[in-house]
């Protein structure tokens, strides 16, 4: 079957599932493969469940007029969601970054969404799947489309860019994440790029953080560039107020008050106020819309229990983002703070050494007690308490339960899943 033929089965049924459990009435279901299933095999089901079309790429598994057997259900899907764009008149964002793209991209979207009609990623869905997913919820309406792309390695949001063919671009920062399939921050900078060399080459706009002196380096010659500044007075100002806790900015003399924890936020919202004003928001309805949001899924939420302050930044972490968030949380005037730190993943060869910079940092600074949880931790050497599982963890507050009134920072990758620490204290 041709894309275009396609295509107009999806203007028909403009819903896609990838998977039979969530299926709705009319649904068109791509039977993809992963490590442990392969989605031809629910081809029946999805049927069954009242999907409309199924797409599969293994011949038997062909049910009748209702299945299109395409070459790769991968490739169908990429092709289709690049179809589908290039047939809209939206325009699209894309967003990338070691740090904070989820956020941003948020941001971004309850700012827009004052004046358009916009569409953004759901959640976390920034892969090859998830930047076609998302792009195939762009309806005909829609004048904006905020894309999050996600990389572990090179090429990756080169080949993202073809599939969302971005006409602006943001990178939220470079940072030590994915050390392991990047090899090393080189590789992340390299990666990370791809998105502005495909805008540059497209003669595209990108929007600049001109405060980070390796964006400033990359970008200041680039002509279509619209940037942020705390201090470059180049470029468009704003500044940080403060972070305690939350952090508040000042632009063009109106105070916005967020609800977003530590100074790392700063950029996310300043990301946020730039292409706000790019597309001729007024300042009030960008406060507006960044007070109002707030952030969920263990991102750093703030907690405030009966018994103590928590800060739960549980939803993932890597060496930059831990560093941000040990400092933030170091800034603030509180006492009895209390640090409980999780293994940091998908770092290769740097994990030992990347462990042990953070373990060297917090005993820098002035924490009352350090928790360490996790076979990376273990390995380090410090004088703080070191847990090697989450069990383990458990075990020692039951018999050393933590004061009440205390300050808590709970952080660690996402495979940690220190959110189970809530249960316990
Ligand atoms: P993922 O790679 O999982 O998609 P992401 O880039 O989308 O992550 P977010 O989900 O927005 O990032 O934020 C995850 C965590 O990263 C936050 O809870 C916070 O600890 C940290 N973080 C957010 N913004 C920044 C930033 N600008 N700089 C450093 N760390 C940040
Ligand atoms: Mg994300």
């Amino acid at each position: 079957m041709k894309i275009q033929d396609l295509h107009s089965a999806f203007l028909a049924n403009p819903s896609i599932s990838t998977d039979t459990r969530k299926i709705k009435e009319n649904d068109i279901f791509f039977a993809l493969k992963g490590e442990n299933f392969n989605g031809n095999t629910y081809a029946k089901k999805a049927l069954d469940s009242g999907a409309s079309l199924v797409i599969i790429d293994e011949e038997k598994y062909f049910i009748d007029e209702r299945t299109i057997l395409v070459d790769d259900v991968l490739t169908a899907l990429q092709q289709l969601a690049n179809f589908h764009r290039k047939q809209s008149k939206a325009r699209v964002i894309s967003l990338t970054g070691s740090n904070g793209k989820t956020t941003t991209k948020e941001l971004i979207n309850v700012v827009l969404s004052t004046s358009y009609k916009t569409i953004a990623t759901k959640g976390n869905l920034n892969n090859h799947i998830g930047v076609p997913l998302t792009l195939l919820t762009i309806k005909p309406d829609t004048e904006i489309a905020i894309v999050e792309m996600g990389a572990n390695h090179l090429k990756e949001i080169e080949f993202l860019c073809k599939i969302a063919e971005p006409d602006f671009g943001y990178i939220t920062n470079f940072g030590k994440a994915h050390l392991e399939g990047f090899g090393g921050v080189e590789g992340v900078i390299k990666g990370k790029s791809e998105l502005y060399n495909y805008l540059t080459n497209n003669n595209k706009s990108i929007f600049l953080n001109a405060d980070d002196p390796i964006q400033l380096e990359k970008l200041s010659s680039y002509t279509k560039k619209y940037g942020f500044s705390t201090i470059n007075p180049k470029y468009y100002h704003i500044e940080l107020m403060n972070a305690q806790p939350f952090v508040n900015l000042m632009v063009e003399k109106v105070e916005i008050n967020t609800n977003l924890i530590g100074a790392y936020n700063f950029t996310n919202c300043c990301a946020a106020v730039i292409i706000g004003k790019y597309f001729n928001i007024e300042v009030p309805s960008i406060k507006l819309a960044l007070e109002n949001y707030t952030p969920d899924n263990n991102r750093s939420q703030l907690i405030n229990n009966k018994s103590h302050y928590i800060i739960l930044d549980a939803y993932n972490a890597n060496p930059s983002s831990m560093k941000v968030a040990i400092e933030n949380f170091n800034s603030l005037e509180k006492t009895n703070k209390i640090l409980i730190l999780g293994d940091m993943f998908e770092l290769g060869n740097s994990a030992k050494e990347e462990h042990q910079a953070i373990v060297d940092l917090t005993e820098k600074l002035n924490f009352e007690t350090v928790i360490l949880v996790g076979e990376n931790f273990h390995k380090t050497s410090a004088n703080s308490q070191q847990m090697k599982s989450f069990n383990e963890l458990k075990a020692f507050l039951k018999t050393n339960p933590i004061k009440t009134n205390s300050t808590i920072l709970i952080k660690g990758s996402r495979g940690m899943a220190l959110e189970r620490v809530l249960e316990i204290i």
